[in-house]
């Protein structure tokens, strides 16, 4: 079983304590675990940024996240009196100094036995400076642990993946480094592993003898909003490709792990990546394609196209949804593709998977063309959570015919009990030193290697967009990639 630390005793320092990700997930997320009795007495939380605040102002601040995004808020005096702030410029390296001298602080005055977690809640380009401060001004100097936790993107391509993660493992080891990947966070997406290797009706089945081909979509209605700037050197395949929607195929397509360690998870993990089948330059257009919103309406809102978006060039060629087609070459996959949709201001929004099982051999209920619906297995991410199983039953009265039913479950089903969010999960998570739902190098690496392929070719490529309507679910070449293949998108409430 995972060994883990039962007492989470430590200092937090938060970097980019003022920003967006800060705000309305992260004090949140620590508020419930302190209300949850997760956060012993032993913790304190030092803000990082460069406007300038005293201790009071960023408590308010604190206090004004919880009230906003929180729930049942109780004792948050108490919760808040454990945080504090210091105004710096993570380029400078006199502001680590004087941090320092906190922490040294509040070490002391919380008996935090040199435990300290560094978030990096800011922009990327800072990640490798900071780590290498940290080191040089002597923080990560400690006789407690020391743990890394980066928000993503690691990098812009394995390059610079490559460079990021020599500067940060100067000052960390591997083992200390906790890549975020929310979605690792999600109450369904931890469970696919457990519907996979806790019930017998599922792991026998679960290969290429049973398995037809495995959808995963992504869809959100909300287009580009105020991270253009980022967005538009990104794109949906750095953006969602790379990172979450390669760990959902990751942990649908592996091998059961020995034990529930994060070692022997991640390695298997790392097996499905490896087993990728690599794709050729001239061949990208037969297992990817690529849209950008037009012009369109959701939800009775007429919105713009990608392109009329602020801060977003006029010619922009970066793709705003991905459609994709993996597959995966060793004995239990073979022959079985899994899809991949991803897009901004589609129709609906909806993370869910779709896992189609292959026709029984014969059909002992045909009648007048009529066909049996595939079963099949339903695991809904977001924003509903929970399975649906797709069954053929009699249609009730004196014919034999079939009809298809679905079998539900709801996690909202269970004991009026809100899921945690991801964010909360995590950060207990680093707190217990459990690694399990980051991302290792190796995973980081393997899926840039095999997503920059792709980007290069789209880069060397002018594409025809707009190509989809905003309110749409994508253009028609996604579709045709599953008509090729004699298969069609699941409709994503299903
Ligand atoms: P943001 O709102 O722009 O916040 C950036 C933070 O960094 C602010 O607190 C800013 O405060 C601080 N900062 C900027 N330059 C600094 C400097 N030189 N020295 C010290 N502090 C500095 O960004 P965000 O949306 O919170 O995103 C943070 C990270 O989380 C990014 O890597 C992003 O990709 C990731 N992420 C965000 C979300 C989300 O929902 N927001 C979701 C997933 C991942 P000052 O201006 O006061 O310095």
């Amino acid at each position: 079983m995972k060994t883990v630390e039962n007492n989470p005793s430590s200092l937090i320092l938060l970097f980019g304590a003022t920003g967006d990700l800060a705000k309305r997930k992260l004090y949140p997320s620590l508020y419930n675990l302190f209300k949850k009795g997760h956060l012993s007495d032993r913790f304190a939380v030092i803000g990082v940024a460069r406007r300038l605040k005293d201790d009071e102002e960023f408590r308010n601040w604190v206090k004004d996240s919880v009230e906003t995004y929180g729930e049942e808020i109780d004792h948050l005096n108490e919760f808040i009196s454990h945080f504090y702030y210091q105004s710096h410029d993570v380029t400078e390296s006199e502001s680590y100094k004087q941090l320092k001298t906190l922490v040294d602080e509040l070490d002391h005055t919380y008996q935090l036995q040199g435990n300290r977690i560094f978030y990096l809640a800011m922009s990327p380009e800072f990640f490798g400076t900071v780590a290498e401060h940290l080191k040089e001004d002597g923080l990560t100097d400690t006789k407690g642990f020391k743990r890394l936790v980066i928000e993503k993107p690691f990098g812009h391509n394995l390059e610079s993946a490559i460079k990021l993660n020599k500067r940060i493992r100067n000052s960390f080891k591997e083992e200390e480094v906790y890549r975020i990947d929310h979605y690792l966070g999600k109450e369904m997406v931890q469970n696919i592993e457990v519907i996979r290797f806790a019930n017998a009706v599922f792991e026998p089945l679960w290969n290429n003898r049973y398995i037809s081909n495995i959808q995963i979509t992504s869809s959100e209605t909300l287009g580009v909003e105020e991270r253009a700037r980022y967005y538009d050197k990104s794109g949906a395949i750095r953006d969602m490709v790379q990172n979450h929607m390669l760990q959902m195929v990751a942990l649908l397509a592996m091998e059961p792990p020995i034990r529930l360690t994060t070692k022997e998870i991640r390695s298997e993990k790392v097996k499905v990546l490896r087993a990728l089948r690599p794709i050729e330059d001239h061949e990208v257009h037969n297992y990817f394609v690529r849209g950008q919103y037009g012009e369109g309406t959701i939800n009775g809102i007429s919105v713009p196209a990608y392109r009329e978006e602020p801060n977003v060039p006029h010619d922009s060629n970066t793709e705003t949804f991905v459609a994709g087609k993996f597959l995966i070459d060793n004995f239990r996959w073979a022959g079985v593709p899994f899809y991949i949709r991803t897009g901004k201001r589609m129709e609906k929004k909806s993370t869910n998977i779709i896992v189609q099982f292959k026709d029984i051999p014969m059909n002992l209920y045909y009648k007048n063309g009529s066909s049996l619906n595939p079963n099949l297995l339903v695991i809904h991410v977001q924003p509903e959570e929970g399975i649906t199983l797709h069954l053929n039953v009699k249609k009730t009265g004196e014919v034999m015919e079939t009809t298809p039913v679905t079998l539900n479950f709801s996690t909202k089903n269970i004991d009026g009990i809100n899921t945690p969010e991801a964010y909360e999960k995590l950060l207990f998570d680093c707190l217990r030193g459990d690694a399990t739902n980051f991302t290792h190098w190796d995973e980081v690496a393997l899926s840039w290697r095999f997503v920059d392929k792709i980007s290069e070719a789209w880069a060397n490529e002018k594409a025809d967009f707009p190509n989809y309507s905003a309110g749409s679910m994508g253009p028609k070449c996604a579709d045709e990639l599953l008509e090729r293949d004699g298969f069609f998108w699941w409709p994503v409430h299903f």
